[in-house]
């Protein structure tokens, strides 16, 4: 049955993805996404789905492909996953992180969550459907895109831009962080559905005041100022704003914790949610952290100008509040500049595809409750939501209690377990036909 079985063909799909090195430096460095586009097109060619690698630089490829639908007066379904992986520092990992070793019930290595993991899932559903000569109700189009992890300028972005023609009739998607359980007490398991995602803002701040000898009174000192300012943004208290996807998840998840939601005070709520308090505490309200600083080239010279580096996060629908406190924060005399700036996006958990991803978890894991969440990062979903496609993280995993999911994001000893991956191609499978 190996390879012809989407439950067995996962596993080695996502082990094979994890030793092609497709390691994102950031800034166009690495060796690209070429030889995983190759192996996911092979993939797709050995079930009859024709593909197409699109490059939008040397070796920066994404694979996209169509899949007819049995009913062709219907929209068209996205399902997105990126092929490239952040860097590693191997002597840290417990199993080497190209190795796709499979121990403790887990397959190891850079992507195993973020995301080879859902490619693999993706490829093994469509293969066995296609198998077994089963095509989803709607048009379903694949994008295994390049450079997620530096912002998707040579991978979604670009595809969005300048293929457009790609997703001609997509309505909907689903790609990731989101679809994994959350385990509250004994059998309680929360899956979380990303509905919406923050906006970027990573800003460049100069200073500009008067060069001079470090001895002498200078009251217009660059230094200063910057200080002054970064200072004020990294300590701002921003205020609690409970965006519809935020409340919606407190409420649900205070429900499940058998506790009562005081949307005053939504951080007691969060405090009870373990490690998962630091990805979901970023989402009640805006943020700005400092992050950089480079400024003087010697120590008795005050130079005339400063710079810093900000990393501001905006919920849907504050964007312009962000901005004004911002400009408010630094005062007049530090200005700033964008180094990255993106939308932030949010989507209704309703309608028909809502459904679909609530009853094929609870049909696979009973008692299992869908939840919609806010993700504090972005995805290429940002570049995908330009053309009008509502979209969804739904990567869905059921995962052991213990186990520090969303820790492994970018972290040492990614391993995503077995039995999860089975998990997700079953729970896909019934997606795509209810879809
Ligand atoms: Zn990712």
């Amino acid at each position: 049955m190996t390879g012809f079985d989407g439950e067995d063909d996962v596993v080695e799909l996502c082990r094979d993805l994890i030793r092609i090195d497709s390691t994102n430096a950031g800034d166009n460095a690495g060796p690209g996404e070429r030889v995983a586009a190759e192996y996911v097109a092979e993939k797709l060619s050995e079930v009859g789905v024709e593909s197409r690698i699109l490059e939008s630089d040397t070796r920066r490829a994404s694979v996209v492909a169509r899949i007819e639908g049995t009913d062709p007066g219907r929209d068209a379904l996205l399902l997105h996953g990126h092929l490239d992986v952040v860097p590693f520092n191997a002597d840290d990992w417990t199993h080497h992180p190209m190795s796709g070793e499979i121990a403790d019930g887990c397959v190891w290595g850079r992507g195993a969550v973020d995301m080879k993991d859902m490619d693999a899932m993706i490829l093994a559903v469509v293969r066995r459907r296609l198998r077994e000569g089963r095509r989803p109700p709607r048009d379903v189009v694949l994008a295994f895109t390049a450079d997620e992890e530096a912002g998707g300028r040579y991978g979604a972005q670009w595809l969005a831009q300048e293929h457009a023609e790609v997703f001609e009739g997509c309505t909907e998607a689903i790609g990731e962080v989101g679809g994994f359980s959350v385990s509250l007490g004994q059998d309680k398991r929360l899956y979380l559905i990303e509905a919406a995602e923050k906006g970027i803002a990573w800003m460049r701040l100069t200073a500009r005041g008067r060069a001079g000898h470090g001895s002498m009174l200078n009251a217009e000192n660059a230094v200063t100022e910057l200080a002054e300012a970064m200072a004020r943004l990294g300590r701002y208290e921003w205020p609690v704003r409970l965006t519809p996807t935020v409340r919606a998840f407190l409420e649900e998840t205070s429900a499940a914790l058998e506790i009562e939601f005081d949307p005053e005070r939504p951080e007691a709520t969060v405090a009870k949610l373990g490690p998962l308090a630091r990805m979901i505490g970023a989402v009640l309200r805006n943020t700005t952290n400092p992050t950089m600083l480079e400024s003087g080239y010697k120590a008795n010279v005050i130079p005339q100008t400063a710079t810093g580096h900000v990393d501001g996060r905006f919920l849907p629908g504050y964007e312009e509040e962000f901005f004004a406190t911002v400009d408010e924060l630094l005062g007049p005399n530090v200005t700033r500049e964008f180094v990255y700036h993106d939308i932030a996006v949010e989507t209704g958990f309703d309608g028909p595809l809502v459904r679909a991803m609530a009853e094929a978890l609870e049909a696979e894991d009973p008692g299992a409750r869908a939840v919609p969440y806010t993700l504090s990062g972005g995805t290429d979903l940002k570049a995908f939501s330009r053309l009008g496609i509502r979209g969804f993280g739904f990567a869905p995993l059921k995962l052991p209690a213990d186990l520090d999911f969303s820790g492994m994001f970018h972290g040492v000893d990614e391993r995503v377990p077995v039995d999860s991956l089975r998990f997700g191609v079953r729970v896909l499978d019934r997606f795509l036909d209810h879809s």
